[in-house]
């Protein structure tokens, strides 16, 4: 079976060593030579719109997934015309613009903060008075780690936001005073069958996911789980999806879904019976989803723009390493570890020690 990946980063890298022991093969379409998923698969260099590498893409691959969600729609489509793509072409869609997004959130009775779609300073300070301060003025697409993002604190700061917009379409949205952040990983087959994760419990800074902690049997549980299986649902969606929210104080709110892998899913490796990776292979080849159990308490550290010395990783015994092999660069992710413990006590000292280590290097 020969799975092919639009995309060629950590999240394609890591779907691969989750399907080499099922003994898929993979087949990537990245723009970069040195993509960090090379050496786990076959890589086709090119753009994602690349005609010629996108036509040898569709005769060899059973089944085509992407690690991101900004791939042009035109493409999703041309493939899904010629193999199978998972998740759908629709999902995709509805994923890579906030305001479909949203608008389709709402749809499904899954709530969230106030929005308006804005295409003009002048729509912008019309939407205001409604949406109120602090809000978010947030590019409608190819927005990622809180790229093209700006803070409103009052009617002054509305002309440079949207300068920095560069006139692309946006949406502004109500600024949620939330108590904590958190995501929920769930996977669907074209069976039908779902299986959920424990809630993530997830630090961002900048906009940028910085730790993401396992919380078995959390109050949040029931309530992520019903929004996302109304997505996964609604979408008749195949594959791993991560639906992320504010949590204030116990009432969740949607902030954004992707329709793949996830970042706040990496301690699955270590911290849970099946990894994500693998549970959106099985999904995607039809195969039945594995168990989702936690196994012990796990969280996970980004290291941002640098790296620590490994071995002061490894010297830690409950810390898992796991190298993107990316050249650093500034705000990029090149690695993280994944703590597992026996008792919740025991994350606690190593965990802000590796959180030290990653913010030592961190340069975003
Ligand atoms: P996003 O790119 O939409 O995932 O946003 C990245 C991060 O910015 C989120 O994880 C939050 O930490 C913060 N953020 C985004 N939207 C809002 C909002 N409406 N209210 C408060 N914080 C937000």
């Amino acid at each position: 079976m020969i799975v092919g990946i639009l995309g060629a980063g950590q999240l394609a890298r890591m779907i691969a060593l989750a399907g080499h022991p099922l003994g898929v093969e993979f087949i990537f379409l990245d723009p970069a030579a040195d993509a960090c998923a090379k050496p786990v698969g076959e890589l086709l260099q090119g753009a994602y719109d690349d005609p010629l590498q996108l036509q040898k893409l569709a005769e060899r691959a059973d089944v085509v997934t992407y690690e991101f969600e900004n791939v042009p729609a035109e493409v999703a489509d041309y493939l899904a015309s010629h193999t199978q793509v998972h998740p759908s072409p629709r999902a995709l869609a509805v994923a890579q613009d906030r305001l479909h997004e949203k608008n389709f959130f709402n749809q499904i009775g899954i709530p969230t903060p106030a929005y308006q779609a804005v295409d003009s300073l002048q729509a912008l300070q019309a939407a205001m008075p409604t949406i109120g301060y602090p809000a978010i003025l947030k590019s409608r697409t190819q927005g990622y780690d809180g790229k093209g993002q700006s803070v409103l604190h009052s009617v002054a700061d509305l002309p440079a936001a949207w300068q920095l917009l560069q006139g692309v379409p946006a949406i502004v949205e109500g600024f949620v005073p939330f108590s904590r952040e958190v995501s929920i990983i769930g996977a669907r087959n074209p069976a039908g069958e779902i299986i959920f994760y424990p809630v993530s419990e997830n630090q961002h800074r900048g906009g940028i996911l910085r730790v993401a902690q396992c919380r078995a049997d959390d109050a949040a549980q029931a309530q992520a789980e019903d929004y996302a299986r109304r997505l996964l649902t609604e979408l008749d969606y195949v594959g791993v999806l991560a639906l992320e929210m504010f949590d204030i104080e116990g009432k969740l709110i949607a902030n954004e879904f992707a329709p793949r892998v996830h970042n706040s899913g990496h301690w699955t490796i270590e911290g849970a019976q099946t990894s994500q990776f693998e549970n959106h292979l099985r999904a995607i080849l039809n195969l039945p989803l594995g168990p989702t159990q936690p196994v012990g308490h796990a969280a996970m550290v980004n290291f941002i723009g640098g790296l620590p010395k490994t071995e002061q990783i490894l010297a830690m015994p409950d810390a898992h390493l796991h190298l993107y092999g990316k050249a650093p660069r500034k705000g990029r992710k090149v690695a993280h570890a994944t703590l597992r413990t026996n008792t919740a006590g025991q994350l606690t000292e190593p965990l802000a020690q590796l959180a030290a280590l990653a913010n030592q290097v961190d340069d975003s």
